[in-house]
């Protein structure tokens, strides 16, 4: 669906991203991680056509953007990172006007309005931009990226800046566009956001990818595992204390030997073993400061 071979993107000595080679495959949500600078919303940018790579070839489609970027640009949406709205416009009548630059019949785009501002709960239809709240001027931004029902969306931080309520909503409606079959690449800073939605995930580092994987994959290299022992004791331990229990943590197995051995021989309680692996934001800056 995306395909990015080799690409580098130089600003003058600066390699903005180097050697990328990147697939986002049909109908999943991949996710673009890294450090302010790293590269991502160059990637972005090149791929819906608004910069050109320096060398390397990305294609949409199968359809190489440098040659066919009209014809690409039909099936993107794409979400910048900053979006100026015009401020003095309503809401409804600035999606209007946009729907007539993608030429969509008034009827269509208003039905499509209509669709797109409720399933955002954005009720405010007549108000004008220029007095929206961050989230409001988000979700509109995100109408205007999906007028035209696109199959890719293309997003650069799509809840930066958002309360955590008005963040999760716009997640879960990401999740809601991937059930309808779209294709999303997002970029973003929040990993509990990007685990919680995203089937692959490109760590990137300095214009590099570090690594791309499945979370479960990534996991699997380079997460660790971590025990968790809860048990009750009537006698004063030097655990750490939960909830009327205590926890003992640790990475070796061997160190979880012998505290269910003390459990069972001191007649303590278990109150559950769990094992718990690495959150994506342990392996992010396990990599970040190698
Ligand atoms: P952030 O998380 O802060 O948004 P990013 O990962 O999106 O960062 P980019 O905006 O892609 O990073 O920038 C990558 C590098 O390219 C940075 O060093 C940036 O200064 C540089 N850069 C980006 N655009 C230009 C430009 N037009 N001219 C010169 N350098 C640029």
């Amino acid at each position: 669906m995306i395909s990015l071979k080799q690409v580098t993107k130089l600003y003058g000595q600066l390699a903005a991203v180097r050697d990328l080679d990147l697939e986002v495959e049909d109908g999943e949500i991949m996710g673009i991680i890294g450090h302010n600078g790293a590269g991502k919303t160059t990637i972005l940018k090149m791929i819906v056509g608004l910069i050109s790579p320096t060398s390397g070839t990305i294609e949409v489609m199968g359809r190489d953007v440098a040659k066919e970027s009209t014809y690409v640009k039909r099936f993107i949406g794409y979400l910048p990172e900053e979006s100026p709205l015009y401020e003095n416009m309503a809401v409804a009548d600035y999606l209007m006007f946009f729907s007539e630059l993608y030429k969509m019949p008034k009827r269509e785009a208003k039905e499509r309005i209509d669709l797109l501002l409720g399933s955002l709960k954005l009720p405010e239809y007549d108000k004008l931009t220029g007095e929206l709240s961050r989230g409001m001027r988000r979700k509109v931004a995100i109408a205007r990226a999906l007028l035209h029902d696109p199959r890719i969306l293309i997003l650069d931080e799509p809840n930066a800046g958002l309360d955590p309520l008005t963040s999760f909503f716009i997640i879960n409606y990401l999740k809601s566009l991937k059930e309808q079959g779209k294709t999303i690449l997002l970029s973003a800073h929040n990993l509990f956001h990007v685990e919680y939605i995203c089937d692959r995930v490109a760590i990137l580092k300095n214009g590099r990818v570090v690594i791309c994987d499945s979370m479960k994959a990534i996991r699997k290299n380079l997460g660790r595992r971590e025990y968790e022992v809860i048990f009750k004791a009537d006698d004063k331990l030097d655990y750490e204390q939960r909830e009327g229990n205590y926890v003992f943590r640790t990475a070796d197995i061997g160190e979880v030997a012998s505290v269910l051995e003390n459990i069972s021989e001191n007649n303590w309680a278990l109150v559950n073993l769990a094992i718990r692996e690495s959150a994506l934001e342990d392996i992010y800056v396990k990599l970040m400061a190698g």
